[in-house]
């Protein structure tokens, strides 16, 4: 199959910078024995720091948002080429706390999604239903929409640059995870939405993860599946020995 496998932290608004450091400096000898790809998306402030000590190790640094624009009045935003600058490689765009916070749209999604492959970023998009949406019967009509959404105007070579997340709401950060089985249907139907705008062969190639409450003892069966290529993983990833059950998990599923 030779997909990436790549298991990605998301730290979300935590850990000061002393604080990254220690955690950080943890984690390089976990993803130097790691056969999957580490990234670790990290708030700003902590960019810089964990570009630094990540540099000559197999710790690739992303940020969790980016700005579709690229310079502007717009206090408080970061854009893409900012990011790109001081060696960012992946970006976090349209999590579902964004969305839901930050009035993050499916437009906005696009956008963001664009603004990072214009500078080289690789984005991570996340896509996932409502716990009512999962109730209502519509979780595929809502993941379709937003899939549809994000990769409007993208190309193949685009879309080879991108990774999809599934993070299905109600399991985000409440210790819920989806099962396997609920999962893998999901992540099989966002293969099979790509493979129909862009073929078989792109699709193939897609790293498709699932995120939500994945953690050292739910990692290995979720990351077993065929067409789940990775995780994306928030409260697990601000802990060194958790992050590093993950990262053998990652290796120990599909092919890397
Ligand atoms: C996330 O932040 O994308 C996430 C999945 O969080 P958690 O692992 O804490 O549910």
């Amino acid at each position: 199959m030779g997909r990436k496998i790549v298991i990605a932290g998301n730290w979300k608004m935590n850990k000061t910078r002393p604080d990254a450091e220690k955690l950080i400096k943890e984690l390089v000898p976990y993803a130097e024995k790691a056969t999957c790809e580490t990234v670790i998306c990290v708030p700003y402030t902590n960019l810089e720091t964990a570009v630094e000590i990540t540099k000559g190790t197999k710790i690739k640094v992303g940020a969790e948002n980016c700005h579709f624009k690229s310079s502007g009045a717009f206090t408080g935003e970061i854009s893409a080429e900012m990011l790109k600058e001081i060696g960012v490689e992946y970006v976090v765009i349209g999590h579902s706390e964004r969305r839901q916070y930050f009035n993050e749209t499916d437009l906005t999604v696009n956008r963001r999604t664009k603004a990072a492959l214009k500078v080289g970023l690789k984005p991570i998009i996340c896509v996932g239903e409502l716990l009512a949406e999962r109730e209502d019967g519509i979780t595929e009509d809502v993941v379709e929409l937003q899939t549809v959404a994000a990769y409007t105007g993208l190309t193949a070579d685009d879309v080879k640059n991108t990774i999809i997340a599934y993070e299905p709401v109600w399991a985000i950060g409440t210790g819920k995870t989806a099962t396997d089985e609920q999962a893998e249907e999901v992540c099989a139907f966002i293969r099979k939405i790509i493979a129909n705008k862009y073929g078989s062969e792109i699709a193939d190639g897609l790293t498709v993860q699932y995120g939500g409450s994945m953690n050292p003892k739910n990692a290995a069966g979720l990351l077993a599946k065929e067409n789940i290529d990775g995780g994306l993983i928030g409260g697990a990833s601000l802990k060194a020995e958790d992050f590093a059950v993950l990262l053998q998990a990652g290796g120990a599923g599909n092919a890397c």
